[in-house]
């Protein structure tokens, strides 16, 4: 109920002013202050703004038809034009307050009686008015410069109306917390006390919902009232925002708040918060919400009230007990067992029993691994409490992102897991992926600074009714782990791209009784100069026999060996034997450059220079004799650590190339700084020369850069004559590949070289070739 003087301006206005002028200026005045004052979330200006002219249109309606009738006069203004006005008024007035009334009610979901005196102030109050409108009126007609007495009149009524208000609110409030204090205390007795707070904490506030947050050492739980019932369920990442939000008094958080967004993502348009002052540690804090059934939005008064509020219910309920109880209720939920304490999202271990609760039934279920990609840097540089509010925020973002079905958990660290099932769970797992790495790439913004952190997706889908949950999140893990590699935000699991399925993973032990029973061994593959077609030196690559015909490349298992330590004593092996090989040829005079392949994670190994100088310097091999290949990305990868070990590795004489360049996205102007003395062209470049004409500009342009910084050049890959020709004419120095022959074992590539003639690349296509 509101005592209000509008309807004197309306009353004067429709009896001098066109009806539809006046329509016309209450809507606009009803925006301003709805909008511009009260600021109302828009839906409530627009209800407010079409009830208004409801009203008015009523008004104005009765008017004319009363007109129409001989009713009504303006020029003969006499009683029953009187009456017709109020009639007029009133009759507004009541189809405003239904229409409001069955507004709130709607929205609320239950009706809100109206009862007799609702309607009959009003009434009083617009018999008031009319009568200072009718009175304004006629003496207006009159030309009475007593007019201006009356708008004085009315002016010192509106004044009166607005203190009399203003007293009233402040009494009542009183009341309020007076009736409040009275019912808690009542509440003591029949142990409802929490109930009771939470009602009256609405009641008071006119707020739609209200709860309470507790954290105790248990965990975090939000209370909540339900059919009358106090209810403990799952505190959500905006209960603990709230709960970050300090220690002092009562808080407005609306639009204008920094929790804004978070307000919105849960449906909420503004609260205050206040914690009870309860004598421990932990935090109880009250919450009311939203108002839809209210004219303004929370304000000052409101503040204040319910910081009160806050003190009387923190003093009752910590003599009721209950603080106590609530607090080992708390504790001793599983919530804590089953929820991220930092995001209050569910941890793995709930995941998992959602996720193999979902394999029960027969639908699609796909699994999402979502992985931060520079979270590392912004704790490592930030601090501990930034990486803590990023990852708050990056569970808010992605929980927003997601429909009500979906489920999000945080695994631990900054990695987030995300369960889709139903009828196209398979198909919609990319796209909410994708969606999901868009949100990610927005910048956060921490407490001083905004940091681009970004995110890796893997997907694993259920392709058969046999797989479980951890296959799932283990395919999902690899798929994610790809996505980081190369870059693309995005994977599906592949099984042909899975490293660490249980068949590699029983590959390990065989890879390790294999190196120490040095059953590997090596082939190699001979290098050519382009222009003499001589062989100037051969490549070692690793092979590991098996039983049967069946053969694991070496990319796969040396993968393997990088991954669980095995590099170190596999390249132990291949450095002995391949050094003992070509110091055989060298005694044999027969002189032949061995180029050795090294693993990135060869060089954390602080004993490599060494081993390289003993193994030389026991065999007799002359240190020009041994090139030892890097791929530029394991070079990039460590840059400064790489060009150290590349300097002491040059310091006893040994050859550096860089292998696979062109693939590693490094910046050309960097390899000035690099103490390499051979680079070598990948052979996609190469073998993609015969289709691709950018292929053809990549590779000549790095053999121009290779010339520039006095590089040997090797191109890898040639498969045709057609490669081996268009890389003479480019100036390339040295090539390899299948044109010339594959690798080969040690017997296989002496007998290649006794058959091979010394002579610069033919036009023809007779050269001797071995099919390895
Ligand atoms: P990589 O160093 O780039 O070795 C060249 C690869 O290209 C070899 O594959 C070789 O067989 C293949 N190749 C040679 N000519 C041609 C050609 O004309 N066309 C095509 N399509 N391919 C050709 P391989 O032997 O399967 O080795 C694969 C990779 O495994 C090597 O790539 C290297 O990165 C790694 N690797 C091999 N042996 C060793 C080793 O002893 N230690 C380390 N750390 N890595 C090794
Ligand atoms: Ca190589
Ligand atoms: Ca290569």
């Amino acid at each position: 109920q509101s005592l209000t003087v509008q309807s004197i301006p309306l009353v004067v206005g429709l009896l001098i002013l066109p009806p539809a002028f006046v329509v016309g200026l209450r809507v606009v005045t009803g925006l301003i202050v709805f909008a511009g004052v009260r600021r109302q979330p828009p839906f409530k200006v627009f209800f407010n703004a079409c009830s208004a002219v409801l009203d008015v249109a009523v008004a104005a309606g009765i008017l004319l038809i009363a007109e129409d009738f001989g009713l009504l006069s303006v020029e003969s203004f006499g009683p029953m034009s009187w009456l017709v006005v109020l009639l007029a008024v009133v009759a507004g007035d009541a189809i405003g307050a239904l229409s409001t009334t069955v507004a709130i009610s709607a929205y609320q979901g239950r009706w809100e009686p109206l009862s007799i005196s609702d309607l009959l102030l009003p009434a009083l109050i617009a018999v008031a008015d009319v009568g200072v409108a009718v009175v304004l009126v006629t003496l207006l007609q009159r030309g009475e410069p007593a007019a201006v007495l009356v708008l004085g009149i009315a002016a010192a009524l509106v004044m009166w109306v607005r203190s009399y208000s203003e007293v009233s609110a402040r009494y009542r409030r009183l009341q309020l917390l007076d009736g409040f204090t009275r019912a808690m205390g009542g509440s003591v007795l029949d142990n409802t006390a929490t109930a009771r707070l939470l009602t009256e904490a609405a009641e008071i506030l006119h707020a739609d919902h209200s709860w309470l947050i507790v954290s105790a050492p248990g965990g975090v739980r939000r209370l909540i009232l339900e059919d009358g019932v106090v209810t403990t369920v799952d505190s959500s990442p905006l209960d603990h925002e709230l709960l970050a939000l300090g220690r002092d008094g009562a808080r407005l958080v609306d639009a204008d708040s920094p929790l804004a967004p978070t307000l919105e993502a849960n449906g909420h348009s503004e609260m205050i918060v206040a914690r009870l002052s309860v004598q421990v540690d932990d935090d109880y804090l009250l919450v009311v919400a939203d108002r839809s059934g209210h004219v303004r939005p929370f304000d000052d008064q409101d503040l204040a009230l319910f910081d009160t509020l806050a003190v009387h219910a923190g003093l009752a309920l910590q003599n009721v007990g209950l603080v106590d109880q609530l607090r080992t209720e708390v504790s001793v939920t599983e919530h804590l067992a089953t929820h991220d304490s930092l995001t209050a999202l569910p941890n793995r271990t709930l995941f998992q029993q959602r996720l193999d609760a979902s394999l029960e039934s027969p639908s699609e279920v796909a699994v999402l691994l979502v992985d931060l990609d520079r979270f590392k840097e912004v704790n490592d540089t930030l601090g501990h409490h930034n990486g803590d509010l990023l990852l708050i925020e990056v569970g808010l973002r992605l929980s927003a992102a997601l429909e009500g079905s979906e489920i999000i958990a945080r695994l631990g660290g900054d990695e987030f897991a995300v369960l889709l099932t139903g009828p196209n769970a398979h198909d919609r797992a990319n796209e909410v992926a994708w969606k999901l790495v868009a949100e990610l790439e927005r910048p956060f913004a921490l407490e001083e600074v905004s940091v681009d952190v970004g995110a890796s997706v893997g997907i694993a889908t259920r392709v058969n009714k046999e797989m479980d949950g951890a296959t799932l999140l283990r395919q999902a893990d690899v798929a994610m782990y790809l996505a980081k590699e190369d870059h693309s935000s995005v994977e599906l699991y592949a099984a042909d791209r899975d490293h660490y399925s249980p068949q590699r993973l029983a590959l390990v032990g065989r890879l390790r009784t294999a190196i120490e029973h040095r059953t590997l061994e090596l082939h190699y593959q001979p290098q050519i100069r382009l222009d003499t077609g001589e062989v100037v030196g051969v490549e070692a690559l690793i092979r590991w026999p098996q039983p049967g015909r069946t053969t694991i490349p070496p990319d796969e298992f040396i993968y393997v060996a990088e991954h669980t330590g095995l590099i170190h004593p596999l390249t132990q092996f291949v450095l002995e034997e391949a050094i003992a090989q070509a110091a055989r040829w060298h005694q044999s005079g027969r002189p032949l450059r061995v180029s050795v392949n090294l693993s990135a994670y060869n060089l954390v190994n602080r004993d490599l220079v060494d081993e390289v100088a003993r193994l030389l310097a026991v065999s007799g091999l002359p240190a020009e004799l041994l090139t030892l290949e890097l791929t530029e990305t394991a070079v990039m990868s460590n840059p400064a650590r790489s060009v150290a070990v590349m300097e002491a590795l040059r310091a006893v004489g040994v050859s550096i190339s860089i292998d696979d360049f062109g693939t590693g996205h490094s910046s050309l102007s960097y390899l000035t700084g690099i103490p390499a003395t051979e680079l070598k062209i990948d052979r996609s470049f190469v073998i993609g020369m015969s289709t691709d004409p950018a292929a053809e500009t990549i590779v000549r342009t790095i053999v121009d850069l290779g010339k520039n910084l006095g590089l040997e050049l090797v191109a890898e890959g040639v498969e045709t004559e057609a490669h081996a020709a268009a890389l003479t004419q480019m100036g390339c120095a040295v090539a390899q590949g299948y044109f010339y022959s594959r690798p080969l074992e040690v017997r296989g590539l002496e007998l290649w070289m006794a058959n091979q003639q010394v002579a610069p690349v033919r036009r023809d296509s007779s050269l001797p070739r071995f099919a390895g």
